[in-house]
């Protein structure tokens, strides 16, 4: 399998590459130059397979150059035992037709766990065989940063360097980073905002030199290719486990850069009967602008109660605009260059094609707190704020009561308590038995100027080769 640019101008690249790198030569994201495509009778086959086995089934097309079989089979079980519920990615039934899929009982209680847990052991497992070394720098405003340090945190070709807005994320979140041990785990608090964070990583990106020629830096954000890939299966399993692929399915999915989302675009295209895909955000609406009005623009950050889907832009978009433009990667290019100045609209016949499939709405706090209180009343069942958007915006724009409704669980209540708290419910909900000491955990982590050179002189001097 090769990987080729959206912006059509970086050389192809195999597996292992692609996973090493971050974003393209050209400033595009890679994608597969063509899709695995399974028939309706080999998915039928798959009905009833444990979760590893139809994940080796999906993805190992994906990687067979690079990773032999029973390596992967054991990459994979590794990574989905580590997983406190034993189907992995559970279903609950909220209504007729309709049903939550948590996908937040990995370590870190948040669904980057299902893609994190295996980049950690794909990284490591291809650095072994080079015998290299990789330096990961990212910036997190939360999730991230903890799901890619639980994934990294045994990995022996890995330093990992976490940078956060110091005394700008959740207790919580912060503790979850903090308190992970390990030589190869940096944390590394910024006096100064997200977006400080984030341009200092997206700029040590552009310029390694600091790095003496010695490592490479590796992303760990969804621009990585294998992160959407590990996103692909949990589609497919909650078909088969509904009556797929003999029935059609509807997915709602909490979406800030259009990662998760994308992964179930993918599974229609690699033959799962997929009917409707809603795109569901909170405030930082520039997906549903663009959806119902093919208006592509840029607006100011919103705070909300969903931080996880509080964005910009949507990095991964760009792969779906690749192939709504028939993977013409000048034409996305010249379109993402214009975006930056300005609104952007595509041909309408190519917005009506993304119609076809894609609805959306954008969820403000108030409906999310609206949502998370219904559904607790109705159901006794807790949602979190990213999840309850997700709810809200599939019974928004459902089309069909005939054809199963699924909303992607993407978090664990009791990640989000502030919420809940809003949301007027007075239920508490409990951390999981794993973290129920995060509170008494000793914490590690640095303190920095916002400063670049600064922070590159830190990670030069802290990596394990250095
Ligand atoms: C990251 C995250 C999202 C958004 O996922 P994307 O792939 O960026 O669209 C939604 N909910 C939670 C809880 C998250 O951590």
């Amino acid at each position: 399998m090769r990987y080729i640019s959206t912006r059509g101008e970086a050389p192809a690249l195999g597996f292992e590459d692609v996973l090493l790198t971050g974003l393209a030569p050209d400033g595009g994201l890679y994608v597969p130059e063509s899709l695995p495509h399974f028939s309706l009778e080999e998915i039928r086959g798959w009905r009833g397979l444990p979760y590893t086995e139809l994940a080796f089934n999906i993805m190992y097309p994906f990687v067979e150059e690079a990773i032999p079989e029973a390596d992967f089979r054991q990459m994979l079980d590794d990574t989905y035992s580590g997983f406190a519920h034993k189907a992995v990615a559970p279903l609950v039934q909220l209504d007729a037709n309709e049903w939550v899929m948590e996908l937040f009982r990995g370590p870190t209680l948040a669904f980057k766990d299902f893609a994190l847990q295996l980049l950690g052991r794909l990284l490591d497992y291809v650095l072994e065989k080079r015998q290299e070394h990789a330096v990961i720098m990212g910036a997190t405003s939360g999730d991230t940063g903890s799901a890619a340090i639980e994934g990294c945190r045994r990995c022996e070709h890995v330093d990992i360097f976490i940078l956060h807005p110091y005394e700008r994320v959740s207790e919580v979140q912060r503790r979850q980073m903090t308190t992970v041990q390990g030589d190869n785990i940096h944390n590394i608090a910024i006096k100064g905002n997200f977006d400080d964070c984030q341009r200092m990583v997206k700029e040590s990106f552009g310029d390694q030199s600091f790095l003496g020629g010695k490592a490479k830096l590796a992303a760990v954000n969804s621009i990585n290719w294998a992160r959407i890939m590990a996103q692909i299966v949990y589609y497919f399993h909650a078909s088969l486990a509904l009556g797929g692929p003999d029935r059609s399915m509807a997915f709602s999915v909490p979406t800030g850069n259009f990662g998760d989302i994308f992964a179930g675009y993918l599974a229609k295209k690699m033959g799962l009967p997929i009917s409707q895909l809603v795109i569901a955000t909170n405030k930082n609406d520039i997906l549903h602008r663009f959806m119902s009005g093919n208006k592509y623009e840029q607006h100011k950050l919103e705070h909300t109660l969903s931080p996880s889907m509080d964005i910009m832009v949507s990095s991964n978009f760009e792969r779906l605009l690749f192939d709504l433009h028939g993977r013409d990667g000048l034409a996305v290019k010249e379109l993402l260059e214009n975006a930056a100045k300005g609104p952007v609209s595509i041909e309408d016949y190519r917005w009506k094609k993304a119609r076809k499939l894609f609805d959306s709405a954008a969820v403000d706090d108030k409906a999310t707190c609206d949502t998370i209180r219904e559904v607790y009343q109705q159901n006794e069942y807790l949602l979190d704020p990213h999840t309850a958007i997700g709810v809200h915006a599939a019974r928004a724009c459902r089309r069909d009561d005939q054809i199963p409704m699924i909303t992607l669980g993407t978090a664990h209540p009791a990640k989000f308590p502030d919420a809940i708290v809003e949301s007027g419910l007075t239920v508490k909900p409990a951390l999981p038995a794993h973290m129920a000491d995060l509170f008494e955990r000793e914490e590690r982590y640095t303190v920095l100027d916002n400063d670049r050179a600064g922070v590159q002189a830190f990670i030069a001097k802290h990596w394990k080769n250095a």
